[in-house]
């Protein structure tokens, strides 16, 4: 058994905790900020690998994390996962490139005898499967509840500190602090790619199934409906305003008018906005899930992009085996 501090109470750190912790060790979480002011509580949250890399890896973390959010939605529904029927649409028939282990993926042709692809927008294909929809404001709080310890409120100015100072010193620190490693680690490979939903009261979207459209990058569409409301989103954008840990960036309310007008084509028309919000996916080259080479005692989960929820139990898994391989 170790005793292991998490830096970071958002779908990363508090995953990581409650694997450390059901797998015995003794578990402590520092975070600056929880709940609503942090990026994992903006989220749709579907399971959809999206805006992370590299690929080989995001699909084995991704295909762990759909098992167990899968288990989840079956065991225990405070934890805010409920199962959609997920069509993702495309303009070809080759296996998406996150496909290979989803063994319920069936393809459909708009041709295809009972389809009304009237609101396919003209995409000749789609793909179905069951995914897991994570709702932010049960499934934080429920995380949070499954630790032995509440989260510890406090910034830590380094990943040293976060060894040297404390009740006991650790063993190990894994470091998800999400976008704050920019500045943490001085890590210029991870970038903040703004991203806003707009959170509407249901219409007469189907609330047992979600879609997607990526077929064009810039005008990335998708619909998740949640128990009580649902998602219209979504934008990726490069951004270069301010980052700061435990703020969101303001919504733009143009863009609010462009997703509501997109998500019309589809055919989904809500029937009032309830919320718009806007978050910072912490985009890295690669999401880096490994020890540090200069510090064995630092592990690092960070850089999710928009796949945080969809490869969280992935990578706390692996960071766990590094933990008790102890190299
Ligand atoms: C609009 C939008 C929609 C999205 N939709 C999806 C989706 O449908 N599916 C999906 O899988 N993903 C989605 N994502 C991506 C997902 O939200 C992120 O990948 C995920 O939230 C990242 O989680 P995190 O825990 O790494 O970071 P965060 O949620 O930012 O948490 C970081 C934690 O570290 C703490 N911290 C930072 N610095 C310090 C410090 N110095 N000391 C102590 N603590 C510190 C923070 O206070 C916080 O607690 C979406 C993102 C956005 C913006």
């Amino acid at each position: 058994m170790s005793q292991i501090t998490v830096i970071g109470a958002g779908v990363i750190g508090l995953t990581t905790a409650i694997t450390l912790q059901e797998r015995g060790h003794q578990v402590r979480v520092v975070a600056a900020a929880t709940g609503a002011g942090i990026t994992s509580s903006v989220a749709g949250a579907i399971w959809f690998p999206f805006w992370a890399e590299p690929r080989e890896r995001v699909s084995k973390w991704a295909s762990v994390t759909r098992r167990w959010l899968t288990g989840l939605a079956r065991a225990d529904a405070r934890a805010g996962v409920d199962m959609l029927r997920m069509l993702e649409l495309d303009d070809q028939d080759r296996v998406p490139w996150w496909g290979a282990e989803i063994e319920d993926l069936v393809l459909t042709r708009a041709t295809d005898r009972g389809v009304d692809a009237s609101v396919w927008n003209g995409a000749p294909f789609g793909w179905r499967f069951a995914a897991p929809r994570v709702d932010p404001r049960h499934h934080l709080p429920w995380l949070e509840a499954c630790l032995r310890a509440p989260v510890e409120r406090l910034a830590i100015a380094s990943l040293r500190e976060a060894i040297e100072r404390g009740p006991t010193r650790p063993d190990i620190v894994v470091n998800c602090t999400g976008l704050a490693s920019r500045t943490l680690l001085q890590d210029s490979a991870i970038r903040p790619l703004f991203g806003q939903v707009v959170v509407c009261t249901p219409g007469t979207f189907d609330p047992g199934s979600s879609m997607a459209d990526e077929r064009d990058p810039k005008a990335v569409f998708y619909v998740i409906p949640r128990r009580d409301e649902v998602i219209i989103g979504g934008c990726t954008a490069e951004w270069d305003g301010p980052v700061a840990d435990g703020t969101l960036p303001a919504p733009d309310p143009n863009l609010t008018e462009v997703l509501l007008d997109r998500a019309a084509r589809y055919g989904v028309v809500p029937r009032g906005i309830l919320r718009v919000v806007a978050g910072l996916r912490p985009y890295r080259t690669t999401v880096r899930v490994e020890r540090d080479a200069g510090d064995a005692r630092i592990i690092h989960n960070y850089g999710h992009g928009g796949s945080g929820y969809t490869i969280a139990r992935g990578c706390a898994e692996e960071v766990a085996e590094m933990v008790e391989r102890g190299a």
